[in-house]
């Protein structure tokens, strides 16, 4: 089975799972739901998604700030490689960590 993720771009997230608007999503505010995330990593279904529309709060994850946005995909991008190289997240073995 092949390991790798493909990149989605889709008009939100909760558009897409709508069973998440209720959901906090982890590292996020207290109060913020999946309507406040523009781009996250889901690695069981090994996808990066990216919204057009997000209610973001964080001034870090403004959508319409294209050198955050590019640098926001960038990052999950990094979450997708890390997931693709092993069972675990490659960052949290011991070779990563140590390295
Ligand atoms: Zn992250």
């Amino acid at each position: 089975m092949s390991k790798g993720y493909r990149v989605l771009p889709i008009r939100s997230v909760t558009d897409l799972f709508d069973d998440w608007k209720d959901e906090h999503p982890r590292g996020y505010e207290k109060g913020d739901t999946y309507d406040h995330v523009g781009v996250l990593t889901v690695q069981d279904l090994r996808l990066v998604v990216i919204a057009e529309t997000a209610r973001p709060r964080r001034r870090w994850v403004k959508l319409e700030d294209r050198t955050l946005l590019a640098a926001a995909v960038e990052h999950e991008i990094g979450h997708a490689v890390d997931f693709s190289l092993g069972e675990k997240p490659f960052s949290n073995t011991r070779e990563f960590i140590t390295a």
